[in-house]
């Protein structure tokens, strides 16, 4: 069983983005997002992929 420092609920903007500030504030931390929508991958993960190339 893996350990982690922080675990978001969640991976919409607000559970991507805070993922994503904490890895880039604090890379120390392990940080796991769980997300439980089955159909969340493909449209979700390609416009966040552009979102955050755009940060
Ligand atoms: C039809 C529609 C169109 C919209 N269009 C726009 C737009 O054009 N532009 C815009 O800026 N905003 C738009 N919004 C608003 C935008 O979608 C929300 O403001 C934004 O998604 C909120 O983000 P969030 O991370 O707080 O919550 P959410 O996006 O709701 O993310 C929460 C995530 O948590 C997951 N989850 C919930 N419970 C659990 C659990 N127990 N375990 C694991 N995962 C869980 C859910 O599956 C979901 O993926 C629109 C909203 C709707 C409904």
């Amino acid at each position: 069983m893996s350990n982690y420092d922080v675990i978001i609920i969640g991976a919409g903007p607000g559970g991507i983005f805070a993922a994503y500030e904490l890895v880039e504030k604090a890379p120390e931390l392990k940080v796991a997002v769980f997300e439980a929508a089955i159909h969340w991958r493909r449209e979700n993960a390609q416009s966040m992929e552009r979102r955050l190339r755009a940060v």
